[in-house]
């Protein structure tokens, strides 16, 4: 990355500062929160000063490379953070959640509705004999106890392992068995666009290979006429059961700050998934705090993160983020386009959200569908929104910004990973002027970079590799059973940084343009160009919804671009449209970023989280076998763009 030759990125002039009317009552609005954030220790002891603790620390931070302590010595249970001093602080009844099912069924509860919920819960675990660090693995769709499992894991100090309910038995299996759980929490079936996912089905696969499995409680969602489900006596239970007489109230386990909260792992778009192992101290603080930081929360919002409860992001900005700022969240069950396409809209309109919290896959997919599912929806309700996953090109933030922001709500592009717990760089929405495409700067109290291969720093403008200088609370704490993985995969390649794998450019203003991974990064002709720049200029194309380039091998330029495209509801392929969509690229950043290569894809292989998967793009550009696919939401979709190679190879 030392010398970059597409420099469009930087060169985006549109600003966006906030409103007076939104930074006046922002949460943050006073720059000198930066400069507090210098002193990493004072910074995170003022704010964690405001949790309960039943005991506190006698030293901020341990840092033995790579190994942090935060809070050390200190004592608290993260449920009592997010739901007794609520329920005990007069918003007893105020509301936590406002589930929706994707059938239209809905759930309410307050903050005493779900204490109670979690506490019997929590009950029924210790009467199956769970202890403080036994682990449990949850497999559930969104329905509200996995929530409430969630937190009665925690509240009981039983680490959990939450496998998102879209992966198939063999995932869930070997997550099983890395995490060595003892119980499995799952379901009759999960509702999806009108079907039904068979958990229980599933989780009988696995479980004949992973003897550890004591228990298995499953939740009835579906109902016995369309999801018969087998019970296993002695190892299976009916949640209603076992809950039935459990009692309301339950002694939270006193957890060490740094004691094992969760094992998460991540999303498997580069490889084989980690078992991200994080803490309860550091964490609470780190994500409640951004948390009431980036959203803006304030004691009216109606806040809703679309993400599911088996990512990060739902662990951390549906559950203990917003439940630690006693925030009122939708959560909803199904799929975007279920029963209709302007589902989501419908939601916020009849919910009145104020704060929208979603993925660029999700709003690029908003954006081939049609103006016209938003526009027939009032979202006068929102305020403020959000993005996470993968960089958001500056075609699908205007979009976001214009269309369903109405032009008002400013954007927090948020970047952060399993691994860092809580939202790293993102704009605070009361201080920062946006830049369509830009994640803005670090938070408060948190230290990136941008270096070159050597681990230089790199002036701006310039562009690099991410990477982290100071330790953060929210941050891992190891791959599970794994230090000496930890250490190579985030700790190797530069003495004292965390590298983070992703690519940046870092511009006057000290702002980062996020790039995508660094493998993913293509090598033409000398010249190193990242997915994230080619990629924006083909979706600037009218007829191009999404779009994903690789690099592909060629005798003379070293790598060719190669670029998979889905057109917009309405566009045909055609060979005019394929020049016409190459001469676009070269006319908008220039001609060394024309791919060489276009092909027409109904629908791009991602990870079942929707973010692109570019290795598996690669083995079809340059025609081999394709690697592994299990983390694939829909593996015929590698079939359909390899028959597409075939024909145009011939
Ligand atoms: P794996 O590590 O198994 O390959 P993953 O990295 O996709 O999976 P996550 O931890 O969910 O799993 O994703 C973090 C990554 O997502 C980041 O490293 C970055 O590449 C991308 N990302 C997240 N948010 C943003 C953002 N706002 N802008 C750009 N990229 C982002
Ligand atoms: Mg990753």
């Amino acid at each position: 990355m030392s010398h970059e030759t597409i420099e469009t990125l930087l060169d985006e002039d549109r600003r966006f500062p906030p409103s007076e009317a939104f930074a006046a009552a922002a949460n943050v609005n006073d720059p000198a929160i930066y400069e507090a954030g210098e002193d990493i220790e004072a910074f995170w002891e003022s704010h964690a000063k405001t949790f309960t603790w039943f005991e506190p620390w006698t030293k901020v931070l341990e840092w033995d490379l790579p190994f942090a302590k935060w809070f050390v010595g200190a004592k608290t249970n993260i449920t009592v953070n997010c739901l007794d001093r609520h329920v005990e602080g007069g918003k007893a009844d105020k509301t936590a959640f406002i589930w929706e099912g994707e059938p239209g069924d809905e759930r309410i509860f307050t903050y005493a509705e779900l204490l109670k919920e979690v506490c019997r819960f929590a009950n029924a675990l210790r009467a199956l004999g769970v202890q403080k660090g036994d682990r449990v693995t949850l497999y559930l769709g969104m329905v509200p106890e996995l929530a409430i499992a969630v937190l009665a894991c925690a509240r009981i100090g039983a680490p959990h392992s939450v496998v998102f309910g879209g992966f198939s038995p063999d995932s869930l299996r070997e997550r099983i068995k890395d995490s060595d759980s003892k119980v499995l929490i799952t379901g009759d079936g999960a509702w999806r666009r009108g079907g039904v996912v068979p958990l229980k089905a599933n989780a009988d696969i696995a479980l004949e290979e992973t003897p550890g499995v004591e228990h298995v409680v499953v939740v009835q969602r579906i109902g016995a006429e369309k999801a018969p489900v087998p019970m296993q006596a002695g190892r299976d239970h009916w949640w209603h059961e076992l809950v039935a007489d459990a009692a309301d109230t339950c002694e939270p386990e006193v957890m060490d700050a740094e004691d094992l909260l969760f094992i998460l792992y991540t999303s498997g778009t580069t490889g084989h998934p980690k078992g991200i192992a994080h803490t309860t101290g550091g964490y609470m603080v780190g994500t409640a705090m951004t948390h009431r930081w980036v959203f803006d929360i304030k004691d009216d919002d109606v806040y809703w993160c679309t993400a599911d409860i088996g990512w990060v992001t739902g662990h951390s900005y549906i559950v203990y983020g917003p439940l630690a700022n006693g925030c009122t969240s939708v959560m909803y069950e199904g799929g975007p386009d279920h029963p209709g396409k302007d589902r989501f809209w419908d939601i916020v309109e009849r919910r009145g959200v104020t704060i929208f919290y979603t993925a660029p896959t999700a709003i690029r997919a908003f954006m081939g569908w049609g103006d016209e599912h938003p526009k027939s929806h009032d979202l006068s309700s929102l305020r403020l929104l959000g993005s996470v996953g993968e960089p958001i090109n500056p075609e699908a933030w205007m979009w976001y910004h214009d269309t369903i922001g109405g032009g008002r709500c400013p954007i927090v592009d948020t970047w952060w990973q399993t691994e860092t717990g809580g939202i790293m760089i993102s704009p605070l929405p009361g201080l920062t002027t946006n830049k369509p495409g830009s994640a803005a700067r670090a938070l408060p109290g948190i230290h990136v970079d941008v270096v070159d291969e050597e681990g230089n720093h790199v002036d701006a403008p310039g562009g690099g590799l991410l990477v982290i200088r100071k330790p953060w609370p929210s941050m891992l704490r190891g791959i599970y059973g794994n230090p000496e993985r930890y250490k190579d995969v985030y700790w190797s390649k530069f003495d004292g940084l965390y590298f983070a794998g992703d690519g940046a450019k870092l511009d006057e203003d000290g702002y980062y343009w996020l790039l995508g991974r660094v493998d993913d990064i293509m090598l033409v002709s000398g010249h190193n160009i990242s997915t994230m720049e080619v990629e924006s200029a083909l979706v600037d194309h009218p007829a191009v919804a999404e779009s994903a380039v690789v690099g592909r091998t060629h005798a003379v330029k070293g790598q060719a671009i190669a670029a998979f495209v889905t057109l917009m509801g309405g566009a045909e392929p055609s060979e005019e449209a394929r020049a016409e969509i190459r001469q676009h690229v070269a006319a908008k950043i220039g001609p060394i970023g024309r791919p060489d290569d276009v092909y027409f894809a109904p629908a791009l292989p991602k990870t079942r989280s929707g973010k692109i998967m570019r290795r598996l793009l690669r083995d079809i550009a340059e025609g081999r076998e394709v690697g592994d696919t299990t983390t694939l939401a829909d593996p015929g979709v590698v079939d359909t763009l390899r028959a597409q190679y075939e024909k145009h190879r011939s």
